[in-house]
């Protein structure tokens, strides 16, 4: 495995440099506004870019300019480094196969293509379009893998946590919130299968689940918690009742949640009730206002960065940026917005 992870990074030595924000040393994070699908960009002090998931097709390329927009014209990039495949859902991998023609994708990775994906009548075409993109040679992660990202000052890596309904041994400290588990019908669809990868720079740690479902979070941290905690998660599954298993979100005990919700997709109730219940949460932010729920159960109105419906919205993203030591990190909405500053917490 280890030699097909380093042939799948070699093409990465030639990275692309960031500029637009200068080589300041930070870690940035986009959450790119698709409208309930999923596109995070990472930028690394050295300059490295990770996108991870690439938002829904057609729709006249919006998700597709979207992202390029905020690669191109925010964080300063002439292509994508890495693409990342969360799984095989087409909020998911839209525009994996058009961002490589229009702008560039050095390598890709996933959790290897199935044969056939049931949920999808289109999945032939789909995967067709992606396999060609790739020149049928994206780079396969499973559980335990570590991506292997260059470093700057600061160590910065990526350890996927699960991948293909498995998940890494269960080992760690007992999870207090272990009870809060209690299994569900088995999740046949390709949600259960997404890649889970913890980021970590310097003690800054960012969680991201693709659309993971219940149960296999659930066994991901039960009974022990080998993920630890975590600075910023990412909303599981745009908010889905059927994803954010307290038994995982309440262990993580992030500071910071981003829910990459749309305007009547994701940022379920039960999922802001769980988020309330969070410990160590100082802020919760949403790509989108859910407009089929009551403004007091989600972010407050500053924490929301797209209130308008998809005809009319403009793709507001939302980003955080950690500091260069890793020890703190702000977080703001589009170019205007506030900027407001975490501390890294201690993990433990
Ligand atoms: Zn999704």
């Amino acid at each position: 495995m280890l030699r097909r992870l380093v042939a799948c990074l070699l093409p990465a030595v030639l990275i692309s440099v960031a500029c637009a924000d200068g080589n300041d040393g930070r870690l940035d994070i986009y959450f790119i506004d698709v409208e309930g699908g999923a596109a995070t960009l990472l930028v690394s002090p050295a300059g490295e870019s990770i996108l991870i998931d690439s938002g829904y097709p057609d729709n006249h390329g919006r998700d597709r300019d979207r992202i390029i927009d905020v690669a191109r014209n925010v964080a300063g990039l002439s292509r994508i480094d890495h693409a990342l495949v969360s799984h095989w859902h087409r909020d998911h991998y839209g525009n994996h196969a058009a961002l490589a023609a229009a702008f560039g994708i050095e390598t890709f990775w996933d959790r290897g293509i199935p044969e056939m994906l049931s949920e999808d009548a289109q999945f032939e075409d789909r995967i067709a379009a992606y396999r060609a993109a790739t020149q049928n040679a994206s780079c396969k992660l499973k559980a335990g893998d570590q991506i292997p990202f260059q470093s700057a000052d600061t160590p910065f890596s990526a350890r996927v946590l699960a991948a293909s309904r498995q998940v890494v041994p269960n080992d760690g400290p007992v999870n207090p919130y272990a009870d809060r588990h209690t299994p569900r019908d088995v999740d046949p669809t390709d949600n259960a299968a997404s890649l889970a990868v913890v980021f970590e720079f310097g003690n800054f740690r960012f969680l991201c689940c693709g659309d993971l479902t219940w149960n296999v979070e659930g066994q991901l941290v039960t009974p022990n918690n080998p993920v630890g905690t975590v600075d910023v998660y990412m909303v599981t599954h745009h908010g889905l009742p059927t994803s954010n298993n307290p038994a995982l979100v309440l262990a993580v005990d992030p500071t910071v949640t981003v829910m990459c919700n749309g305007p009547t997709k994701g940022g379920a109730e039960s999922t802001l009730r769980t988020l309330h219940e969070i410990k160590s949460l100082q802020d919760m932010y949403q790509l989108h206002q859910n407009v089929k729920l009551d403004a007091g159960a989600q972010a407050p109105p500053e924490f929301i960065a797209n209130t308008s419906s998809t005809a009319t919205c403009q793709g507001q993203w939302v980003k955080a940026s950690v500091a260069k030591d890793g020890r703190s990190y702000t977080m703001q909405i589009g170019r205007e917005g506030r900027v407001r500053t975490y501390q890294t917490r201690v993990h433990n």
